[in-house]
């Protein structure tokens, strides 16, 4: 089964300038990018729209999170209906600094990656152990528990609209990215997980992309990885080695 690759930019709280923000969507909308890659960016939400307006049609936007009610007394929240009738039409949730900062557990997560799926948004859902996770043996079994939640509440049909991203918060903005047999294993068990506990026909056909330090140099030999799907970029998205990383399968 053949899937599509996937590169997103994950820009979190960056770039903090209206002036760095043209630039990059300069590169990218001059840039030659392989036309078989889908590509999405995600910066805060207030330039999702303005950025929407200014960057290249085929590339998509994704917000980097979202509450789970569509509406009420939320203060400081974005719905998944509002991100819907903004014409966002990805959304990155569970990311690590999710998980870690703002105290979100996976059952939160399942939640909110039920409404956004309600709201017809697709999801990059980030999953991933700590470095003593990682070194306690405990990878696999977290990867599948932090999966597990979202599993128990959704339908199998569900799964066509997410894009599993496998990023080790040990690698995240760390300068440590995880070699490519540490990162081929634990796709192939989490595509063994998505087998088992959704379908076969599920895990063959679910994206599963990398994320923790990707950069030019290390692209190409992760990207032909046979379960390596794509990635998901944070530092290097806000450079023009984006670009690179976009093309790293040409
Ligand atoms: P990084 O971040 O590429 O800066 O390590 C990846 C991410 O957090 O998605």
């Amino acid at each position: 089964m053949s899937r599509q690759f996937f590169v997103g930019g994950n820009f979190k709280m960056n770039p903090n300038c209206v002036a760095d923000k043209i630039a990059l969507t300069k590169l990218l909308n001059e840039a030659q990018l392989d036309p078989s890659v889908e590509v999405v960016v995600s910066p805060p939400f207030l330039y999702l729209i303005p950025l929407k307006e200014i960057i290249r049609k085929e590339i998509q936007l994704a917000a980097q999170n979202c509450y789970f009610k569509d509406a009420g007394a939320f203060t400081g929240e974005i719905s998944p209906a509002q991100l819907k009738d903004a014409g966002i039409p990805y959304v990155i949730l569970g990311h690590s600094e999710r998980r870690t900062l703002f105290y979100e557990t996976s059952e939160t997560v399942a939640l909110k990656t039920k409404a956004a799926l309600a709201s017809s948004l697709s999801v990059i859902l980030c999953i991933g152990e700590t470095l003593e996770q990682r070194e306690t043996g405990q990878t696999t079994d977290v990867c599948a528990a932090q999966l597990q939640a979202v599993v128990d509440v959704l339908k199998e049909s569900d799964w066509s609209k997410i894009v599993v991203a496998y990023e080790p918060v040990w690698a995240i903005g760390t300068g440590k990215v995880a070699t490519s047999k540490q990162a081929q294993d634990t796709h192939a068990d989490v595509r063994a997980f998505l087998a088992k506990a959704v379908s076969p026909a599920v895990a063959a056909a679910t994206r599963i992309i990398y994320g923790g330090s990707v950069n030019k140099g290390n692209c190409q030999e992760l990207a032909v990885q046979p379960d390596v799907d794509g990635f998901l970029v944070g530092g290097a998205s806000l450079k023009p080695e984006f670009v690179d990383i976009i093309n790293a399968t040409v």
